[in-house]
């Protein structure tokens, strides 16, 4: 598959101290993804002028069809970026009467609602509006707008802000400028697997011949869960097909998805599908499960409630654990996590109940129980789903597998009535 190719350059000083994590180049992997754009590299560089200039200058010199930067378009000194683009291209910079106009709009509606006396603005707007010579401008989201610099490489310059730089992308995307770079959208078959290794999926997709010339796969384990993407041209669904059902075939229902739906959107749709209704009760979750369906739009419809089940007494007076079987069993056992699922369906009434208890850790482990045990139950009208695990990583990677792992409790209890 012959791809155009593309380079992002991420700027800020703050994302380089920890501060402040990068959220536009996955936004900008997964647009050109879908667009059949191969994006070979991804840069970090601080706010430093001469580190601004080399990287720049290395980017755009390196044979990439496309180079898009994010961040370092404000209207003060240290907002370089354009300046430097426009050095690395070799154009002047030169006013754009477009956009001065449009920036001064924004700044002055901006002032009246502050407050502010516009004059204090204007320089910067002016400072805004100067783009390298022959680029075309892209209209703000805030008040910094977007350039595009056409040449062998074309480079498209996007504000830092997340929110401003996906509007501007959109912008950029359906700009003329690139209608030659954005090929022809790669067909995928995407195959999303619960609870297998990676290793074992790679070793199945080398079993069925790997990829040949048409089809470009990657597999990607996170957390629980092994996605596997197959691109393919417009000739090859029949190879692609081949791999796909191969695979799916090899691991029966825990392929979980074969689209882009996340987890919590399948478990959300699935219970709207029945007119059921959810609800939790969680110990060392503490709502992640709730979190996670709440966060698909329309979780209203299924999501009742749930209980931050922590303290023994909450387990006990909110959720109706029996105390003795918390003394016979202790907190963390198979008895008690059915008993909050339980407990938790009979309190809201709801269709499905799901109740978890573990040790997060890292303190609170013992030889019987150590940390990283996790009992979670899901109980529904006519069936229940019950796993124990023992989870490695730190206290954010048990309590994030441990609501991943509900949540796939759910899905098979769906999947099974
Ligand atoms: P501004 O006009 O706000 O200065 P800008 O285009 O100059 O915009 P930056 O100064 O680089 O952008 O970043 C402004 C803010 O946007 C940062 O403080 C940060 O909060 C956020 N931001 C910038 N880049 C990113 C990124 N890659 N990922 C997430 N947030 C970012
Ligand atoms: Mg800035």
């Amino acid at each position: 598959m012959s791809r155009r190719t593309a380079a992002v350059l991420v700027t800020g000083s703050e994302i380089l101290l920890g501060r402040t994590q990068d959220r536009n180049s996955g936004t900008l992997a997964r647009s050109l993804d879908l667009h059949g754009v191969r994006l070979e590299r991804v840069v970090a560089v601080d706010d430093r002028e001469e580190h601004l200039r080399a990287a720049l200058r290395e980017l755009v010199d390196g044979g990439y069809d496309l180079v898009i930067t994010s961040g370092g378009l404000g209207p003060t000194h240290d907002d370089r970026t354009v300046a430097m683009v426009a050095e690395a291209t070799g154009r002047p910079l030169v006013l754009d009467e477009g956009a001065l106009a449009e920036i001064t709009e924004i700044v002055t509606g901006y002032a009246a609602a502050r407050g502010v006396e516009v004059e204090l603005l204007l320089p910067g707007a002016r400072k805004q509006a100067m783009v390298p010579e022959g680029a075309h401008v892209l209209s703000p989201s805030g008040t910094a707008p977007g350039v595009i610099v056409p040449g062998p490489t074309t480079v498209v310059v996007l504000p830092g802000p997340p929110t401003e730089l996906q509007e501007v992308w959109g912008r950029a995307l359906a700009h003329p400028a690139l209608a030659d770079l954005l090929g022809a959208r790669p067909e995928r078959r995407i195959l999303r697997i619960w609870s297998v290794p990676e290793s074992t999926v790679a070793r199945r997709f080398e079993e069925l011949g790997g990829d040949g010339a048409g089809t470009e796969t990657s597999i990607c384990a996170s957390r629980l869960e092994v996605e596997v993407v197959i691109r393919y041209g417009p000739d090859e669904a029949a190879a692609a097909n081949a791999l796909a059902d191969g695979i799916a075939a090899e691991f029966g229902d825990a392929v979980y998805a074969q689209d882009d739906a996340s987890l919590e959107e399948r478990v959300v749709r699935g219970l709207a599908e029945r007119g059921w209704t959810i609800g939790t009760a969680e110990s060392c979750t503490a709502g992640l499960v709730s979190a996670r369906l709440a966060s698909v739009p329309g979780a209203s419809e299924a999501l009742l409630g749930g209980v931050a089940a922590y303290a023994n007494a909450v387990k006990h007076d909110l959720v109706g654990v029996p105390e003795e079987l918390i003394a016979a069993h202790g907190a963390v056992s198979a008895e008690v996590a059915v008993a909050l699922a339980e407990g938790v369906r009979a309190r809201l009434g709801c269709d499905v109940g799901v109740g978890i208890t573990g040790v997060a850790g890292p303190g609170g482990g013992t030889d019987a129980k150590p940390v990283g045990l996790v009992h979670i139950a899901v109980v529904g009208p006519d069936a229940r789903e019950t796993l124990e695990r023992r989870f490695p990583g730190d206290r954010e990677a048990v309590r994030t597998n441990s609501a991943t792992a509900a949540l796939h409790l759910v899905r098979l209890l769906l999947d099974a009535s």
